[in-house]
């Protein structure tokens, strides 16, 4: 008599779609392209994915780790995912297929169970670190999800791009009043926009960095800041308006905003004494680099703060945010390294091109395992930054690479690009 099949269980991956706020980093880290999207969710291919865990640690809300034991045959697929408004619950399996998982390996069991393979999957995936500085404050994440917002109040609301040029960015005051929001520098926020999408659904929520300290915008108070730029075409150029940018650059003062997060555990900045921080950035990658350098300076005088050198990228000086106040800062506090590409009468310079410039800086800097490094803005920047730090530690005779991995390992080398 014929034995019955064995019935091949599998340790399905699912993305949760009521923590999920679709930051699409999941689908930019995973290395077998298992992620996908539609205007809904975001969805893992049972088909293609490994269980690799690379996508797990870079998820700024968790919403990536969930994981149901199924029958391999009744694994959801990408078309059932796609339309759920929330996770299905666990089922039971059938008595002979939940043998087979107890027996200790659902197929296929995923690669990356131990710290160290999950670390090597994320080294291999990603060009930043998945862990914090070792000194980081404790971030709290996930206070306030899409079914739990929270209501902040509009205090503030102004544009810090020159009104003559293209770019509309605003700076943004919220207050939560005496609801607790505890946040870090490095931190974003997702805002709900009000309204529902082509399809009648309400729409998802978008992702802001903070640009103020953990204290707040003003000093010991329950607010926080954003920085935020009116989107207007899409990233080929053609117009477009985005939903959630222009919904927030034209909210007026006592506005009601909906808010979720706080979200991100690993771009944060390191707490002990003597810390050096290298930022880069563009655009409104400029507001984690404002919320670590107003934190440092608030604690000038009783703390024994490193040094800031900051790479600045923009077109020209009037579409900078913060400029004026930028420039206000005392040069013996922060290095500031501005790289216009379209300043009149001035040759076109890019951040990388700055960092390569000072390459005897940068390079002292990197020798000392105190310096932390921040990339924040435009996708398209991590290549040419990555090559620029290369450069400079290939001319100084060091193994790029192995510096590379020291600085990822060690919670030293992040990005955050959008
Ligand atoms: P949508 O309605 O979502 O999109 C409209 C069209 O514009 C679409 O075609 C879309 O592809 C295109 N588009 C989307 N985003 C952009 C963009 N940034 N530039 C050009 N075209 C775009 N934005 C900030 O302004 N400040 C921040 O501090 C900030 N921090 C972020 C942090 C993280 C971790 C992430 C993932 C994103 C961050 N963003 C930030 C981007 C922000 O979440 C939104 O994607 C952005 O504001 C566009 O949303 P929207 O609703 O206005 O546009």
């Amino acid at each position: 008599m014929n034995a019955p099949l064995p019935v091949e269980v599998l340790k399905q991956h699912l993305i949760d779609p009521e923590i999920c706020i679709r930051c699409n980093t999941c689908e930019e880290t995973c290395p077998v392209d298992a992620i996908t999207h539609d205007s809904n969710n975001y969805v893992v291919d049972p088909e293609i994915c490994n269980g690799c865990m690379a996508c797990v640690p870079p998820c700024p809300t968790g919403s990536i780790d969930n994981w149901r034991l199924v029958v391999r045959a009744e694994a959801y697929s990408v078309q059932d995912q796609l339309g759920w408004e929330e996770l299905p619950q666990e089922k039971p399996l059938p008595v002979d297929a939940a043998a087979a998982g107890e027996g200790g390996q659902p197929m296929p069991a995923p690669q990356a169970e131990s710290g160290l393979a999950q670390a090597a999957a994320v080294t291999a995936a990603t060009p930043g670190a998945a862990v914090p500085p070792w000194s980081a404050a404790h971030p709290y994440v996930n206070l306030y999800t899409h079914k739990t917002p929270i209501t902040a109040t509009v205090v503030g609301n102004y544009r810090v791009t020159g009104a003559d040029t293209e770019s509309d960015i605003h700076h943004i005051v919220l207050d939560f009043g005496e609801q607790p929001f505890p946040v870090l520098e490095g931190q974003s926020i997702g805002i709900l926009p009000p309204g529902v999408d082509a399809q009648g659904r309400p729409h998802h929520a978008r992702q802001y960095s903070l640009a103020s300290p953990r204290d707040g915008e003003r000093a010991g108070y329950n607010n926080l800041s954003l920085t935020v730029k009116r989107v207007t075409q899409d990233h080929g150029g053609a117009a477009a308006h985005g939903v959630c940018s222009n919904y927030l650059c034209d909210l007026a003062k006592n506005d009601p905003v909906q808010v979720i997060g706080p979200f991100g555990h690993t771009f944060l900045m390191p707490n002990h004494p003597q810390a050096n921080l290298i930022m880069i950035c563009t655009g409104t990658g400029s507001a984690p680099m404002r919320a670590m350098t107003e934190r440092s300076r608030r604690l000038i005088g009783t703390a024994d703060i490193g040094k800031l050198m900051l790479f600045f990228g923009a077109r020209t000086e009037r579409e900078l945010p913060y400029f004026g106040p930028l420039m206000k800062l005392p040069r013996d506090f922060i290095d500031i390294n501005l790289a216009l590409s379209r300043e009149p009468g001035q040759p076109k310079r890019y951040v990388q091109d700055l960092i390569r410039e000072r390459a005897a800086h940068v390079r002292g800097l990197l020798a000392d395992r105190n310096t932390c490094i921040y990339v924040c803005g435009l996708k398209g920047m991590e290549v040419g930054v990555l090559d620029a730090l290369r450069d400079v530690v290939v001319q100084s005779g060091e193994d790029w690479s192995i510096l590379h991995d020291a600085l990822r390992r060690e919670g030293r080398l992040h990005f955050e690009t959008y």
